[in-house]
């Protein structure tokens, strides 16, 4: 196994050093649920293609999104999927797939050490690739990119490369090498180990065969590839070897290079080159930025913290599971870890490992690691567990809310129900959930406009009450900082704008710039921002 411990650090202990934590990211429809599938396949933790499936198709549209709530059980399974491939154990967290979930994405990637890109091959780099990938860059995560749909007639091998580079700002080396296209595409050259790999169209779920070749002259590739191919990719090779940078690992593990494989992860190829450059070329575990100091992986004390929080996993209970990554130590059930903000001990008995399809508890998990904490509603997105030690994760972004609809419940009697569902998803992340001084009913703030559906949709579900989400007086939402007695001066002077947050703090709402301004001209002693910091 190469040593994957950055530059100065000290070499990770082996049990960490071999987990690889990382993300999807894509526009939707390039393939990152088939590729994921293939590698649950390949990573044995599924016997057959055909069963992460279900989610894929399921988020598209709002009914469908009603669909996977009630398959709750492996939407969530699917959030975080662990499972060991060749010496590895890979820890694939799930990043929300449409747009408008962009919030709860940023956070998981928060949680991960390196991002795989997913791109069409006809199509390249699209929208939300672009959005997602400025998120990686402003954490440098490590990104390898995967080119698929080579089965399918595509771009020019070099004008994808240049689109990449061009579009995204980061230098593009190839690790494989494609040979034809479309009808005509038999496989890749893998320029890392010299080897050629055949895709096998008769069986999807086959791993494709690899020769390993001597060279460019080798004979060998003659019997393997139709004559006009082959001057085609000795003539692209040469000139790629001439135009675009050999693989640097270094630049890589900074963010500032991504190899890139091409591959058709419906017929399984160039999928295990992709899972095997991840693992031979990392990174394992990242230090955390954390405050008053970062946390290293490799420190003894178990630290980790909540970038994730869904709710209502089972309808019936109204459980959550917080799901946690470890950034330190090793971590064994039934310890008993300090829940920094509320100060208080908490003994973790069932933690939960994600492994595939099934839930299982976890005995034991290491930094790098995800591991689910049921739990009633104590721990929040940000929250910090630590063997004691007050730390404070520093990573984790927190949005303004962008839109503010009022939300008001259908039927006036359930009032009730509507405060605690819209607590439960204020504490999920999914929305600012805002409840004003005076009148009735809720200000509720979203990122993307489609929340609103979604959260409606959940409303009923899981509480079995219709509301209403209408058109609200303000557009923006601010909260309010400054000494006790000032805050309170202000709240009074300032009632028709004032609103308290799930956690009771004051925001002050409005529609117009000019009002913000105003009070930062009237009152010296207040701040106003358009975060919460998450902690
Ligand atoms: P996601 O939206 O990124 O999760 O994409 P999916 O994995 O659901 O794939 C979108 C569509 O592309 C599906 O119809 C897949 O069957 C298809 N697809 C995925 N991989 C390939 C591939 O390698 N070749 C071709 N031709 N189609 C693919």
């Amino acid at each position: 196994m190469l040593d994957t411990a950055p530059k100065n650090r000290p070499a990770l202990p082996p049990e960490i050093a071999r987990r690889r934590t990382f993300a999807i990211i894509s526009h939707p429809d390039a393939g990152k649920t088939t590729l994921t599938e293939k590698f649950l396949l390949f990573g044995g933790a599924i016997q057959m293609a055909g069963q992460v499936r279900a989610k894929g198709e399921a988020r598209r549209t709002r009914s469908d999104f009603m669909q996977m709530e009630k398959d709750r059980g492996i939407s969530v399974s699917a959030s975080a999927m662990s499972f060991d491939y060749k010496a590895w154990r890979f820890n694939l967290v799930d990043t929300p797939g449409h747009s408008d979930f962009s919030e709860d994405t940023y956070r998981t990637l928060t949680a991960v050490d390196a991002a795989i890109m997913v791109i069409d091959g006809a199509k390249g780099v699209e929208s939300q690739t672009r959005k997602l990938f400025e998120v990686c860059r402003l954490r440098d995560l490590p990104i390898l990119t995967f080119c698929n749909k080579m089965d399918r007639e595509g771009r020019d091998t070099f004008e994808i490369i240049d689109e990449i580079q061009q579009n995204l700002a980061i230098d593009v080396t190839p690790a494989s090498w494609p040979i034809g296209m479309g009808r005509d595409f038999v496989g890749c050259y893998d320029i890392l180990h010299d080897r050629l790999e055949l895709m096998d169209r008769a069986d999807r779920n086959r791993v494709a065969e690899s020769i390993k070749i001597a060279g460019l002259d080798d004979p060998k590739l003659a019997q393997h590839v139709p004559a006009d191919l082959l001057a085609q990719l000795r003539e692209e090779l040469e000139m790629a070897r001439e135009l675009l940078p050999a693989f640097d690992r270094a630049a890589f593990l900074e963010g500032s290079m991504t190899p890139i494989w091409f591959g058709s992860a419906i017929n399984s190829f160039g999928v295990k080159e992709l899972m095997d450059g991840i693992a031979e070329y990392g990174p394992g575990p990242q230090v955390q930025p954390a405050e008053p100091r970062q946390v290293a992986p490799e420190e003894d004390r178990v630290a980790g913290f909540v970038f994730k929080v869904q709710a209502n996993m089972d309808p019936k209970h109204r459980d959550r599971v917080a799901f946690v990554r470890l950034a330190s130590g090793h971590f064994q059930r039934g310890m008993k870890l300090t829940h920094v903000r509320s100060k208080k001990p908490m003994a973790i008995s069932n933690p939960v490992l994600f492994l595939a399809s099934d839930r299982e508890l976890a005995e034991e998990a290491w930094a790098g690691d995800i591991i689910g904490i049921p739990n009633h509603g104590q721990l929040r997105i940000g929250d910090a567990l630590t063997e004691g030690e007050g730390l404070r994760f520093t990573g984790i972004p927190s949005f303004a809310p962008e839109l503010l609809q009022t939300c008001r419940a259908g039927d006036p009697m359930k009032a009730k129900h509507l405060d605690k569902a819209l607590m439960q998803f204020a504490e999920e992340g999914a929305a600012k959930v805002f409840k004003p001084m005076i009148g009735s009913g809720f200000v509720v703030g979203v990122v993307g406009a489609l929340q609103f559906e979604v959260l409606a949709s959940r409303i009923e579900l899981e509480y079995g009450l219709p509301v209403r989400f209408e058109s609200s007086q303000f557009t923006s939402a601010r909260w309010v900082h400054g000494p006790k007695e000032a805050v309170e001066k202000f709240s009074q002077a300032n009632k028709q704008h004032m609103a308290a947050d799930n956690d009771g703090d004051p925001v002050y709402l409005t529609r117009l710039q000019w009002d913000i301004d105003r009070v930062a001209r009237d009152y010296p002693d207040i701040r106003l921002s358009a975060t919460k910091e998450l902690m």
